[in-house]
């Protein structure tokens, strides 16, 4: 038994959960966030603590490389695509932020891939959802690898952002202007956070 965990969860029960008594009861009733979030698995990057948010506040989707597959209805696992269905139509979030961020293994692991490696792990399966971004990055010339790897993080997340936008029902509401897109980038040296060029405000 992990036991960092139990005696974590002893300090929660002595302190924040006695202090935030009525907005944890209050969340009993349902829950309704603002925003959805796409953050990746990584453990340095935890969203609630990096966003000084409480319990209710944010809809968390957490995958490898913070990455939205495309649209698609083919298929049958999918958990992103499930929890963003949910997150749209069901709790009516009004933003979605793709949270990228430094050091990413996933987007190392993506750019590293050779040519000809015919690795079928989930996790190459998973990245490939980036490929075409891996693929106009490393025509890039005289581009070093950390450079590239950087440049890779931010350009999955505009690419993720518009494979949000294949969605019908993530597209009929930003067209409607219920919903807004953003992509931000999380640098775990400094804790600096920045925003894509894109992004509407
Ligand atoms: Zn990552």
């Amino acid at each position: 038994m992990p036991k960092e965990l139990i005696a974590g969860y002893k300090r929660f029960q002595g302190g924040y959960l006695k202090d935030n008594r009525k907005r944890l009861d209050a969340l009993t009733e349902g829950q309704s966030p603002r925003i959805c979030l796409v953050s990746c698995c990584d453990s340095r990057v935890d969203p609630a603590t990096v966003f000084d948010t409480h319990p209710g506040d944010l809809f968390v989707i957490r995958n490898v490389a913070n990455l939205v597959p495309p649209y698609e209805e083919e298929g049958l696992f999918h958990s992103t695509s499930a929890a963003l269905e949910f997150a749209v139509t069901g709790l009516m979030v009004q933003h979605i932020v793709v949270l990228g961020h430094a050091n990413c293994g996933g987007i190392r692991a993506l750019m590293d891939k050779g040519p000809n490696d015919g690795s079928n792990s989930f996790i190459d399966r998973w990245m490939s959802i980036a490929e075409p971004v891996r693929q106009a990055l490393n025509s890039m010339p005289d581009v070093s690898r950390e450079e590239r790897y950087a440049s890779c993080e931010r350009h999955a997340i505009a690419h993720s952002l518009r494979n949000l936008m294949t969605y019908p029902w993530i597209n009929s509401r930003v067209q409607d202007a219920v919903l807004s897109l953003h992509g931000w980038h999380y640098d775990l040296v400094g804790g600096s956070l920045s925003f894509l060029e894109s992004d509407p405000e």
